[in-house]
């Protein structure tokens, strides 16, 4: 059975974290279970772009401090290394105040650049991966627990797809992103070819509405841990107050038989009884209501059933961001205007995931609006 435990812990005080840190390992066998001495460990933070701590974008620098001090401790070279969806590793560390954390506690900066192909036994044959996340001896996931527009929720499982390095990103975005479960299937498979020896969420401060990246922070504190990061992911769902239908990575973990995704087979540990937050987390304003119908019926009614994204003109700096990130090259800009191409849009929300000035909107037809006034 997997075991996920929680500790309350209300703020980002480096004393009181490690305190709460240990305790959280504790029934799981400590940091000293899953690290040896002489192992090079690979700390994988959320580091989607270079946003300051307060904005909960990014995993908070005090829990990564702790964490490579840990690990150092029990003996181990620490790495953290990630791939930024916006931004250069380095700037993207720096702004989050990851760099300096890593640097005080004496660890390593790891940018994921090389990458190395692995076979795998899923649907996508072959993964591209970053190369120290594949020969780190263990790697220990550290994301943030966030809403998220086109999985709902980013927390173990979607937090890997970091390991996926620069523009292959926006690749497979292409080849699965125009299905949720294709691209859920993707992200479980990215989570198996490499299995993580450990996942510790910062729910400290964790993000509601339209996450990853425009989202509201949303104090919850809370610190979860687990070796599974579905069970993980099940726990903080079911925390976050959002339904198991609405969550693509959940859905298809059950289909395949991966274990975790049930409540009731998950051993918790917790310092407090396992409630749902009050109120539950407000979901991304884009979520659509495509789940159950069968695949040529989403094909068919895909633009009355998902918005689509709309630049503000005015909060539009016409940067370029955007366009340069979007898969399918479904977006233009002019010297006076942003176009998007609704036919070649795959709704995978990267424009929006990733625009510095959260000047991408959504418009949604009327049958949508309609549909989304039922309960969810
Ligand atoms: S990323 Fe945002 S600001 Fe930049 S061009 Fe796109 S919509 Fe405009
Ligand atoms: S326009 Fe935005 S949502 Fe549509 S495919 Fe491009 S990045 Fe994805």
């Amino acid at each position: 059975m997997d075991i996920v435990c929680i500790q309350t812990c209300h703020n980002y005080n480096e004393i009181l974290l490690r305190e709460k840190i240990f305790t959280l390992l504790e029934p799981l066998g400590g940091i000293s279970k899953f690290v040896c001495p002489g192992q090079k460990v690979l700390l994988k933070p959320n580091l989607l772009a270079g946003r300051p701590p307060e904005a909960a974008v990014t995993t908070h620098p005090a829990i990564v401090k702790i964490i490579t001090e840990m690990v150092r401790d029990a003996g181990a070279e620490v790495l953290v290394g990630d791939s930024p969806g916006i931004g250069s590793f380095e700037k993207v560390a720096a702004k989050t105040g990851i760099a300096r954390a890593v640097h005080e506690a004496g660890g390593i900066l790891e940018p994921f650049s090389c990458t190395r192909a692995i076979t795998t036994r899923g649907i996508f044959r072959s993964l591209e991966l970053a190369v120290p996340y594949l020969d780190a001896d263990v790697v220990i996931n550290l994301p943030k627990l966030k809403t998220h527009e086109m999985m709902t929720l980013t927390c173990g499982v979607k937090n890997l797809f970091g390991a996926v390095v620069g523009s292959a990103k926006a690749g497979l975005h292409l080849t699965a992103g125009h299905s949720k479960e294709l691209f859920a299937g993707l992200l479980l498979e990215i989570a198996m070819a490499r299995p993580v020896a450990l996942t510790i969420v910062d729910g400290i401060v964790a993000m509601e509405g339209n996450g990853p990246n425009s989202g509201t922070p949303r104090p919850l504190g809370m610190l979860l841990a687990g070796e599974n990061p579905v069970a993980v992911d099940t726990v903080a769902a079911r925390i976050a107050g959002i339904p198991s239908r609405l969550l693509p990575v959940e859905q298809e973990a059950r289909r395949r038989g991966m274990a975790g995704t049930e409540l009731e087979n998950i051993s918790l540990i917790s310092d407090i009884e396992l409630t749902t937050a009050t109120p539950p987390f407000t979901l991304p304003d884009g979520l659509d209501v495509q789940f159950g119908l069968p695949g040529f019926v989403k094909k068919i009614l895909r633009n009355y059933l998902t918005p689509v994204p709309v630049a503000n003109s005015t909060l539009c700096t016409r940067c370029g961001i955007c366009r340069d990130v979007c898969p399918p090259k479904a977006i233009t800009i002019t010297e006076n205007a942003l176009k998007i191409d609704s036919g070649r849009c795959i709704r995978c929300w990267c424009c929006r995931e990733l625009c510095p000035g959260q000047a991408m909107s959504l418009k949604k037809g009327v049958l949508l609006r309609l549909l989304q006034r039922q309960p969810l």
